[in-house]
């Protein structure tokens, strides 16, 4: 990225170095595309990482160990693995209670460094999470959009009892997975919410109960699934200002409304808040043991990413298509 609101350049760049004892250099075999490097783009996160351009993005990695650095035990060359997106210290309160992403000194290859539109990437031993067995092109969303999902996932699934209900709203890169999520972290039934249609077809596939068309009132058609009541936890991952609205206003008492996109409001009314006892809750990415859990389970087929491969050199025309809403599942670049 040598500009914001330009298009991506594919150039040839130096081999990079390990300039501590705990880094890894990662020969990328895919890495995804989110809809945060559409925002990276915008220049939206110029102000939180003050990254220097030019810079690679791509943070959702996966490929094999090319190098280690001179502290680095328990990996080696050609090693499988997919990278938890953040690197950690390890050693202050956040990462010594397991909450990578609260990191005091938190690094993000590909936001705040460069990242895994490459063909390499360098990380640190921490953020390593062994991928044996596994497609990294097809595994590398995991990184971030099932990483996201999980935890998000974990979040909801605390308001689930037999008979609860579950909204999803979009169908995306991360909403696919979530679907499958919540079928093994819940015995909630699952409202899938999108505009399009094709994505709600995706939903019943991937184990929805019920879709809605937010084309039309999606609120009206929650509360006629729920028999008035509405939904004991809902995820938005879509973020815009009339997803945050639905999801709000969906909610039954006691309901809890898990925010994953972002660019919108909340308008929430402090007396309706505790009449209905609700709660509000952001989540963002996962930590490591998530990422580690997430594994297993496509380890054990219980999730699947559905993925569209692209190689590096045509990373502006998945970002042109993701900003046009119409990618299905998540795009990986396979430098
Ligand atoms: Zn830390």
């Amino acid at each position: 990225m040598f500009e914001y609101h330009k298009p991506l350049k594919v150039v040839e760049a130096d081999y990079p170095k390990i300039t501590r004892p705990d880094q890894v250099i990662v020969r990328i075999k895919g890495a995804g595309v989110c809809h945060t490097d559409l925002h990276i783009q915008e220049g939206m996160w110029h102000e939180k990482t003050n990254v220097r351009l030019p810079y690679t993005p791509g943070h959702e990695n996966a490929g094999t160990i090319e190098e280690v650095g001179e502290g680095v035990e328990g990996f080696k060359k050609n090693d499988p693995v997919i990278l938890h997106p953040a690197v950690t210290d390890g050693t202050c309160r956040a990462c010594r209670a397991g909450e990578d992403m609260h990191c005091e000194n938190l690094g993000f290859p590909g936001l705040d460094r460069d990242g895994g539109f490459a063909e390499f990437v360098v990380t640190s031993v921490r953020s390593l999470v062994r991928a044996d067995g596994l497609d990294l092109t097809e595994i590398a969303p995991l990184a971030d959009a099932g990483l996201t999902a999980i935890r998000a996932v974990k979040k909801a699934a605390t308001n689930s009892y037999p008979g609860a209900f579950i909204g999803v709203v979009g169908v995306g890169g991360l909403g696919h997975i979530a679907i499958q999520l919540l079928r093994h972290m819940s015995n909630a039934s699952i409202i899938a919410v999108d505009i399009v249609e094709s994505k709600l077809k995706l939903a019943e596939q991937f184990g929805a109960h019920y879709v809605v068309d937010a084309k039309k009132d999606a609120v009206k058609s929650i509360l006629e699934i729920t028999k008035g009541k509405g939904v004991n936890a809902i995820i938005d991952f879509v973020g815009t200002q009339a997803t945050h609205d639905t999801c709000y206003k969906s909610l039954r008492k006691g309901g809890k409304f898990v925010i994953v996109g972002y660019g919108g409001m909340i308008n929430a009314r402090s007396i309706d808040m505790i009449a209905s006892e609700l709660t509000v809750e952001g989540s963002l990415v996962g930590n490591y043991l998530e990422l580690a859990d997430l594994v297993e389970l496509a380890r054990q087929g219980k999730v699947r990413v559905v993925t569209n491969k692209y190689p590096l050199d045509r990373v502006n025309e998945v970002l042109e298509s993701l900003k046009g809403g119409g990618l299905m599942g998540r795009a990986v670049l396979t430098p």
